[in-house]
């Protein structure tokens, strides 16, 4: 953009990953103007990436964060199917499932439990969602049976998607619908004279409400703004295999490593978490590794062809859960960051209470108070996990 813009826009969001687009999209939805700014690309975040795990927490000391999540996992593949229908592009969902193997008999006896908690939390008979154990040996053309000495657990809740298309689809919904600026980064905003500035000498523009969606690059711009650093980046590495033929797979949770199949013949692994790194790229010792730890459960990913590997920063608060809503001391500034593992499950529903949020409605799945900002600044803060 060469001119100021002269109408304010009711909403701009920083950064289009997938909390930064899923906000504009809520937003559009809800009748309001909006314009993102990405300061390099649509993905350029720890969103561009190729696992797309959308995995429950377990049914077991049942709290408001699972149950949020699992609200969020419950509605998402109506949101997908709507968003595809609005743009004509797919996103490569579909609820996979997913296998975890039970390598000791304690593992089994809390499976158990959680395999009966689970008719209490997951509504099996309004769901259909399951939660089962299953003996030794079951499944053991896909996860090796000497991985699941003491049977595994299957459950039908977990979902995958491509997170690249996921997003692609939700860039094109904001651009037809509003206004996305790559190559933009906002490094303030004038609360007087409300307008969002942008580096690199660029002309402000003038907006009602900043929602400041940067990932990990966002704790620093909250900084700014609010005198508090409340989160860290935290890199990850992921890999994708040639797939073809198990695309129907459940997906699998072992040794600490997902693999997803995906619909369109690959076979994500991922990911490796390095709270300290010098370089963000990828490395081929990191690589190597997801591939031996991998294919010593799943054999069937022997010998497949590496297609790519990723490497991004995952967003983390200190405390743990994302923060969502308004910034203390600003009545127009908001946030949504810190998604860590979990963001592309809940980013719908995080983007609708938001928006709530700020226009002043009662959200209909409300958030944890755990994800507020009231939990993540003032005297929490000496409680950083450092
Ligand atoms: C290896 C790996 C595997 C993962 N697997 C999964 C998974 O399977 N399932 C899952 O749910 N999650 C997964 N995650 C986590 C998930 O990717 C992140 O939680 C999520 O992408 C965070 O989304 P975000 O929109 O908050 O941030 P990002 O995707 O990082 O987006 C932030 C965007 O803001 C831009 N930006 C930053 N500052 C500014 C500014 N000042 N102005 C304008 N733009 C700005 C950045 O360029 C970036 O594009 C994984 C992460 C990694 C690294």
């Amino acid at each position: 953009m060469a001119q100021a813009e002269t109408r304010p826009f009711d909403v701009a969001v920083a950064g289009a990953g997938i909390f930064g687009l899923s906000v504009a999209h809520a937003a559009i939805k809800a009748g309001l103007s909006v314009i993102v700014f990405e300061k390099a690309h649509v993905g350029a975040g720890s969103s561009g990436g190729v696992l797309g795990a959308l995995m429950p927490h377990m049914p077991a000391r049942w709290n408001p964060k699972k149950e949020f999540q699992f609200q969020a996992l419950s509605c998402l593949e109506d949101r997908i199917r709507q968003l595809e229908a609005e743009t004509g592009l797919e996103c490569g969902y579909a609820r996979c499932g997913r296998i975890l193997p039970l390598t000791t008999t304690d593992k089994l006896e809390h499976h158990l439990e959680r395999a009966q908690e689970s008719e209490l939390r997951w509504h099996p008979e309004r769901t259909g969602f399951s939660y089962t154990v299953e003996p030794k040996g079951s499944r053991s053309d896909w996860l090796d049976a000497a991985a699941a000495p003491h049977g595994l657990v299957y459950e039908t809740l977990a979902a995958r998607i491509s997170p690249r298309r996921y997003l692609s689809a939700l860039e094109a919904f904001v651009r037809g619908h509003g206004a996305l600026v790559e190559n933009a980064e906002v490094i303030g905003f004038d609360t007087v004279s409300g307008v969002v500035q942008l580096a690199g000498g660029r002309d402000p523009v003038g907006v009602r409400t900043l929602v400041v969606s940067g990932g990990f690059a966002a704790f620093e711009l909250i900084e700014t703004l609010t005198g508090e650093r409340i989160g860290r980046g935290e890199k990850g590495q992921a890999l994708l295999l040639e797939g073809h033929g198990l695309e129907d797979r459940p997906a699998i949770y072992c040794d600490g490593l997902y693999v997803v199949p995906h619909d369109d013949g690959t076979v994500a692994i991922g990911s490796t978490s390095d709270r300290d790194f010098q370089d963000t790229r990828s490395s081929p010792e990191r690589s190597r590794e997801l591939l031996e730890r991998a294919t010593a459960f799943c054999p069937q990913l022997a010998g497949r062809e590496v297609l790519s590997d990723w490497a991004g920063i995952r967003p983390r608060c200190h405390k743990r859960d994302p923060l969502i809503g308004r910034l203390p001391g600003y009545e127009q500034v908001f946030a949504a960051t810190g998604g860590f593992k979990i963001s592309f499950g809940i980013a719908h529903l995080v983007a609708d209470a938001l928006i709530a949020d700020l226009t002043g409605h009662a959200p209909v799945h409300p958030l944890p108070a755990t994800f507020r900002p009231d939990h993540h600044f003032g005297s929490n803060r000496l409680d950083a996990d450092n």
